[in-house]
């Protein structure tokens, strides 16, 4: 007997995602599969989206060789770029395309030796202040690159720091001061994440780089309409093995900060933060009982959470519960926490993974 707990990945949910976003940017689309995809799992989401997908972007070179590894052949982009050079030698002998983003990595791929020559995404800061050379050397560092002989393809790219936020200025900024720095220089540009595909149309250039609505959250906190159509990948679910009738006034959980307030059923569900639902969501924090609307009570345990069944008299040992997917929204899960959904997603560690997919039998995997 395993507990009940286990997250399902929605593979056909993802590739409908993915088609959305293409077709919202037009052009190319990377999709974004850094962090084991978001914590869906990065070789089974790169396998399922391999026939449709544009290339793939992960954050460092280790997640772009376990992808190679896997047998995905497709581009794939590592967005913090090398480390080193055997980071460099490993992307010119795997074919990883490097974002370069600094003066160091700059002169590594200048003088890079090996046979072939590297694909480069040279990286500005247009506002983020973060990582990124400042517009006014963004031609400099393409002209060296250009002359180097060492690099076959240029791709220009800069990120957004508030483009969740539908009427910033800062993005209009950001994207004007970037097609700026960019005017005169012969190579595609990227400047839309999820929220820029979703929500602004100038900064749809040749290639798009597709995180989140990928796998079906709305960046937008208010709710993009354009996201309406997108569809959650992953269910976080288990089911209540306990139930527990308390008194009104009973404390519930650690710390014995929730006190009911009527007689209660409490339901026992075997999933708590060792399996990444966090410990900070607070009593109230929606959840799904068999498809009814419930509530969290008391603190979340490392192995464990209470729900309260009281208002659902036909719930029971049982039930399946539902944390966050299809029934409710991660972006709701989220705010009750204080977080935001990627956050919630990529945590999730410990429960099985099951993908799922039409005209296939559910299949367990690591
Ligand atoms: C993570 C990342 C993305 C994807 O962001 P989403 O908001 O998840 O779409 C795009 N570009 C860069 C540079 C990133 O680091």
């Amino acid at each position: 007997m395993t507990r009940p707990s286990r997250v399902r990945i929605d593979l056909d949910a993802l590739r409908r995602n993915y088609a959305s976003a293409k077709a919202l940017h037009g052009g190319r689309v990377l999709a974004v599969l850094k962090a084991d995809a978001y914590g869906h799992g990065a070789v089974a989401c790169a396998r399922a989206l391999a026939d449709g997908a544009d290339g793939f972007a992960v954050a460092f070179m280790e997640e772009a060789l376990e992808l190679r590894r896997a047998g995905i052949a497709e581009p794939i982009l590592a967005l913090e770029g090398a480390f080193d050079a055997n980071d460099l030698e490993a992307a010119a002998q795997h074919r990883i395309w490097l974002v370069v983003h600094q003066e160091r990595q700059l002169a590594m791929a200048e003088h890079a030796g090996g046979p072939s020559g590297l694909t480069v995404w040279l990286k500005a800061d247009s506002g983020m202040g973060r990582a990124g050379f400042p517009l006014a050397e963004l031609g400099g560092a393409y002209r060296r690159l250009a002359a180097s002989g060492r690099v076959d393809g240029i791709v220009l790219m800069t990120h957004f720091a508030r483009a969740d936020e539908p009427d910033a200025r800062a993005t209009a900024d950001q994207v004007a001061a970037f097609d700026r720095a960019c005017a005169g220089l012969d190579a595609p540009r990227s400047l839309a994440n999820s929220a820029g595909i979703l929500q602004w149309p100038s900064a749809r250039h040749a290639w798009g780089r597709a995180g989140i609505l990928l796998y079906g959250a709305d960046p937008m906190p208010a709710g993009a309409p354009k996201a309406a159509s997108l569809r959650p990948v992953m269910t976080l679910e288990s089911e209540v093995f306990a139930v527990r009738s308390l008194p009104a006034g009973a404390p519930v959980g650690y710390g014995g900060g929730f006190v009911t307030r009527r007689p209660t059923r409490a339901g026992l569900v075997a999933i708590g933060y060792a399996d990444g639902y966090p410990r900070v969501a607070p009593a109230g924090t929606p959840v799904a009982v068999d498809g009814r609307r419930a509530a969290l009570i008391g603190r979340v345990s490392m192995d464990m959470l209470t729900v309260d069944l009281t208002d659902l008299p036909e719930a029971g040992i049982g039930s399946r519960v539902e944390l966050w997917g299809r029934q409710v929204d991660v972006n709701a899960m989220a705010v009750a926490a204080g977080t935001i959904a990627y956050e919630l997603l990529c945590n999730v560690k410990r429960v099985p993974r099951v993908y799922e997919e039409a005209g296939k039998a559910a299949a367990p995997a690591a």
